[in-house]
């Protein structure tokens, strides 16, 4: 059977980048840049004063002090936003404000703490200050012409922040890839509908479409097809104008999963049926009329887990991310875990700290019915192929999800 490992490259290596869009600066959060951004001007644009003070020639200041201040003539005052009218003469002060454009003739800026009022229109300046001091130099954040956001960057404040100091209105960001989501299965029935003996709600499309928006996609509900070929055929076409296609159910063994059955009918080339993992060993990729298609085992817990290891990446790649991976620590395992040698195993792991050692626990059953493990988990343990036991207080690798990450932050606080 296919490694995992293979499994999750051939899917990277099959799903393109989408392309670009333009977007109001204001809606860019999150969005992930798809251009270079070259500085056009310098920032700060000219050279500007640190503090409020005095903008002092440096020679003027020779032997200051506090028991012997130098008086200066204060000859103008510029406040932020305003420029100075005049260059700076000798023997002469300017009263200066945080962020004021530095007036001509200025060596330093002498900060008001070190200085003391005198009558009307003089200052003493109670100590010496080197050339450049308080001075905040022109260019010094961004040169004009200086490389500043790589395209992949995901937009915070912090990058908006530059954006705008750059007077971007706009910026070019990667689409949100489209993904449809299509259950499979005649014991499905949506959330609120009737249900007859032996039907079920649709959970998956719920988890999908969740999943889906939390990687950046825009999902199509393409709604529940039943267990007929025609039937599946009919919803698969209507979710090709998507960027990514992804069914759950259908795609395993049984006589009613006639996801493959369908799909055979139509243009298109499947590159896996089967991949040698737990939960997710009925997953199938391929590419339906060019369009990646990802077929979901339709157990809750295996659709969710295989969006996470599949989906997930492939969507971030999509969306023209650059880290594509959930970050991994090594944990201690608390208790004996034995798999079934030759699959990879994802186990839902709640962890703990104890001192300096991170210690990780099953959240209990790991049937691939029992959606609340999910609920419950920090992270998936993932238990190599070769490793049919592992014994307590040996190192897991456990990729962390959301709550894993809130779980460390919460911990490091206390
Ligand atoms: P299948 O792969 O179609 O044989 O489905 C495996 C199991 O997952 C069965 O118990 C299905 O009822 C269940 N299942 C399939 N699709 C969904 C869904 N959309 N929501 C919840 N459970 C599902
Ligand atoms: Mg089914």
């Amino acid at each position: 059977m296919l490694p995992f490992a293979e499994a999750q490259r051939i899917v990277l290596d099959n799903t393109p980048v989408v392309g670009r869009e333009k977007v109001p600066l204001r809606q860019a959060l999150g969005r992930v840049l798809a251009e270079e951004i070259v500085s056009g001007v310098d920032v700060p644009p000219w050279d500007n004063s640190a503090v409020d003070g005095f903008a002092v020639r440096v020679k003027d200041l020779k032997g200051a002090s506090r028991q012997n201040p130098i008086v200066l003539r204060v000859v103008e005052e510029v406040p932020a936003g305003r420029v100075s009218l005049r260059p700076l003469g000798e023997g002469e002060a300017i009263r200066i404000m945080t962020g004021a454009a530095i007036p001509a003739g200025t060596e330093a800026v002498v900060m008001v703490e070190d200085t003391e009022a005198m009558e009307e229109d003089k200052v003493g300046i109670l100590r010496e200050v080197g050339v450049g001091a308080n001075i905040r130099r022109r260019g010094e954040d961004l040169q004009a012409g200086s490389k500043v956001l790589a395209p992949g960057t995901v937009l915070g404040a912090a990058e908006i922040g530059v954006l705008a100091s750059l007077n971007r209105g706009y910026v070019f960001v990667h689409r949100r890839p489209r993904v449809g989501i299509l259950a499979t299965g005649d014991e499905l029935v949506e959330v609120g509908e009737a249900r007859a003996p032996g039907q079920i709600v649709s959970s998956n499309t719920y988890t999908l479409t969740c999943q889906v928006e939390q990687c950046g996609g825009i999902p199509f509900d393409l709604g529940i097809a039943a267990d007929r070929v025609d039937h599946l055929r009919e919803r698969l076409r209507e979710g090709l104008d998507c960027d990514l296609l992804i069914t759950s159910g259908g795609v395993s063994m049984g006589e009613y999963d006639l996801v493959r059955e369908a799909l055979q009918g139509m243009p298109g080339e499947m590159k896996f049926w089967r991949v040698a993992m737990r939960p997710g060993m009925p997953t199938a990729f391929g590419l339906l009329d060019g369009k990646p298609f990802l077929g979901l085992p339709g157990n809750p817990v295996s659709s969710m887990v295989c969006f996470e290891l599949f989906a997930r990446p492939a969507l971030l790649k999509m969306g023209g991310h650059t880290c594509l991976f959930r970050p991994s620590l090594l944990a201690v395992a608390q208790e004996e875990i034995r798999i079934k040698s030759g699959r990879r195993h994802f186990l839902r792991v709640r962890l703990e700290r104890v001192g300096e050692e991170i210690r990780i626990s099953l959240t209990g059953d790991q049937g691939s019915g029992i959606l609340t493990s999910l609920v419950q988990a920090h992270g998936l343990a993932e238990i190599p192929e070769d490793t049919p036991l592992i014994r307590p207080g040996e190192r897991v690798k456990v990729l962390l999800l959301d709550r894993g990450l809130t779980f460390l932050g919460r911990e490091d606080r206390l």
